[in-house]
């Protein structure tokens, strides 16, 4: 078998910051577990529009292809704001998520116990919560055709379309119920079927989707219900499904539930490969941070918990992704805190590299 491979783009700002504590982490498998990373590192964002002069070159998109998975830290910066369209470090990424059809977005909200009171909602409330949205990403109402701006009569009229097809609901929905089946066995649908067609489609072919996962509860929720569901009780939840729209909002408020953009992990995953894998970009929904970047303060646990992410997704690792995530729960529960996780404390936070280090000496003890 060879060895399981992984392409780095850690991409601008904090970016490499973060990811230089991954790679302490992946060392740290590496010398203490039966398994060795084949680890390529490649630029992605301004860095490559400096270096190569386009946001993501030919030869790195070819080996995002190739490997078992891509670990991106972030791209973007104010030096870049001036840039064409097509040369701006976002489309690195956007080619990236459309080469390799990454259809299906995995934002776990998951609350540390050490940080419950960081959320904006109750203690009881969010203590404990761990919960997943899948957003389908490359499909819905961002693309569907026609779209624009057009005259109508003797004014404008601002035109996009919500649209899909079976097959897209179809292999998003297949890639939610393998999760709850990895999961506790449960999957909330949500779409608005009470007045969109769209919304119609959706749940008929989830419900037939759904028999090939008997063992899944499968319900269905409106998408404004289950808005006012996360914050009223999100613990109800286990993994929800939704389109691109609805899941952009639904998982930009149940990420904040759990407190610090620091703290946040996603996976994006495509089809099956050969391997029975799924083609997969993993990274931290942050941004590059240019506030912060280059002065140590970043928080890598975003970063880290997305390589936990693809222990568990892409390298079928889930004992090493469950140590991961508990050393990560250990050292918060020391009171180990970056300068986003103080809040009001007068406590000292740590580095960034402290931060690394201090995961991995409770990697050490898992
Ligand atoms: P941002 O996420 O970079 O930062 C928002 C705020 O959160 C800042 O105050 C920042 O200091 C803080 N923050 C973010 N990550 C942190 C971390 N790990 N530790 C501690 N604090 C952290 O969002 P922004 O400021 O709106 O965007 C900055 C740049 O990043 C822009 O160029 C934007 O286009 C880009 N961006 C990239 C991605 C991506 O690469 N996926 C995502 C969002 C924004």
């Amino acid at each position: 078998m060879p060895n399981p491979s992984i392409l780095i783009l850690p991409g601008d700002g904090i970016g490499p910051e973060v990811m230089a504590e991954v790679r302490k982490v992946i060392d740290w498998f590496g010398a203490n577990r039966d398994v060795n990373f084949d680890v390529i590192e490649d630029l992605v964002g301004g860095i490559s529009y400096d270096t190569h002069g386009t946001p993501l070159t030919d030869a790195a998109m070819e080996q995002a292809q190739k490997v078992d998975a891509v670990l991106l830290g972030a791209v973007g910066g104010p030096k870049y704001d001036k840039l064409d369209f097509a040369m701006k470090p976002e489309r690195g990424l956007l080619r990236l998520r459309k080469e390799m059809d990454l259809f299906a977005n995995l934002r776990p909200a998951q609350c540390f116990d050490a940080l419950a009171d960081f959320s904006s909602l109750k203690r009881d409330v969010v203590a404990g919560l761990d919960i997943v949205i899948v957003r389908e990403l490359t499909s819905g109402v961002y693309f569907g055709e026609p779209r624009g701006i057009m005259e109508e009569g003797n004014e404008r009229v601002g035109i996009n379309t919500q649209r899909y097809t079976e097959s897209e609901i179809d292999r998003v929905a297949r890639s939610a119920f393998e999760l709850a089946m990895r999961r506790n066995r449960k999957l909330c649908s949500m779409e608005k079927s009470n007045v969109m067609e769209s919304g119609v489609l959706w749940r008929e072919v989830v419900t037939e989707v759904a028999k090939d996962y008997p063992e899944v509860e499968l319900t269905h929720m409106l998408a404004d219900n289950g808005a006012m569901q996360l914050v009223r009780k999100p613990k109800q939840f286990d993994v929800i499904v939704t389109d691109n729209l609805f899941g952009d909002m639904l998982s930009d408020a149940a990420a904040m539930l759990t407190g610090s953009l620091g703290m946040l992990p996603s996976a994006s995953l495509g089809a099956p490969m050969e391997n029975g894998r799924p083609k997969a970009l993993y990274e931290p929904v942050h941004g590059s941070a240019p506030d912060i970047a280059g002065q140590g303060k970043a928080n890598p646990i975003a970063c880290i918990l997305s390589f936990a992410m693809a222990l568990r997704y892409s390298f079928d690792r889930g004992d090493d992704a469950l140590a991961l995530e508990g050393a990560v729960e250990a050292v918060l529960a020391q009171g180990v805190r970056t300068a986003d996780l103080l809040g009001e404390e007068g406590r000292e936070p740590v580095s960034t590299s402290e931060m690394g280090d201090a995961i991995i000496a409770a990697l050490g003890t898992a």
